[in-house]
């Protein structure tokens, strides 16, 4: 009692990042077909129609399906919704923000990815600029996700830019992880931190890194849906991911077409 074993990294082979440089591909590959057709008037749900099509068609299986009991193969979350929406009837409207999720598994190895997309010709600016700000977050967590440095370096490095962007919230109830054999793995990933903190980033390491930023508050809760997560204030939030390998070389991210 009381004891609890230790949680351990999977390190990977480059063999085995190649391997989730398969799946990785399939997921981006789905999400450049979604953000094509992401335009006023389409549904949620069609938009899951079309993940899956892609996903099958490359030989690949969906990760989210089914995961917890989880309907679909996307997760869709539009404006306020900032994670863990369920594709449906909703109707997508001009101007709306909408972050897509998706997970594809290869040969038994995951990868994760989600992108923000504007549905609009003419965006408005402070919604552009939440999805750019989120965007920038990912891009420093991921420069900073080297061997030798610590997982607050990546924490503290999305947190920058976040702080220096604005009166942005960073959503702390979910975080990145690892990620490999299965979907969501040790260890976390969070979205602050304190540079030189937590543990050391070793070569083999695969991490997805996932900012979740809002507009104002930070709080977010549960829907009775059990799945979307919703700002407090219903002010609205941005998401994006990537799956990143830890290389001799640096950092490579895997889910790119
Ligand atoms: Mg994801
Ligand atoms: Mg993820």
């Amino acid at each position: 009692m009381g004891f609890r074993k230790k949680e351990r990294v999977q390190l990977k082979t480059p063999e085995q990042i190649e391997c989730m440089r398969i799946a990785g591909k399939v997921v981006a590959e789905t999400l450049e077909t979604l953000r094509i057709n992401v335009t006023p008037g389409i549904t949620t749900g069609e938009l899951d129609v079309i993940a899956r099509e892609c996903i099958f068609s490359s030989g690949a299986t969906p990760s989210f399906l089914g995961y917890y009991g989880f309907p679909a193969v996307i997760c869709t979350s539009i404006n306020e919704e900032v994670v863990h929406g369920i594709p449906g009837d909703k109707v997508i409207a001009e101007g709306d923000l909408i972050s897509i999720d998706c997970g594809a598994i290869v040969e038994g190895w995951h990868g994760d990815a989600a992108i923000s997309i504007i549905a609009s010709t003419n965006p408005q600016p402070t919604i552009q600029k939440l999805s750019d700000v989120t965007r920038a977050a990912l891009d420093a967590g991921i420069k900073a996700t080297v061997a030798g440095n610590r997982m607050g370096d990546i924490g503290n490095a999305i947190q920058t830019v976040i702080r220096n962007a604005g009166n942005y919230g960073i959503v702390e109830d979910y975080v990145g992880h690892g990620i490999g054999t299965e979907m969501h793995m040790y260890p976390p990933v969070p979205n602050y931190g304190r540079a030189g903190d937590g543990i050391e980033l070793k070569v083999g390491m695969v991490l997805a890194l996932e900012p979740m930023i809002t507009i104002g508050s930070p709080e977010v809760v549960t829907l009775e849906d059990n799945w979307t997560v919703v700002t407090t204030d219903r002010n609205w939030a941005s998401h994006w991911e990537h799956t990143i390998a830890i290389t001799e070389s640096g950092p490579q991210i895997l889910t790119i077409r």
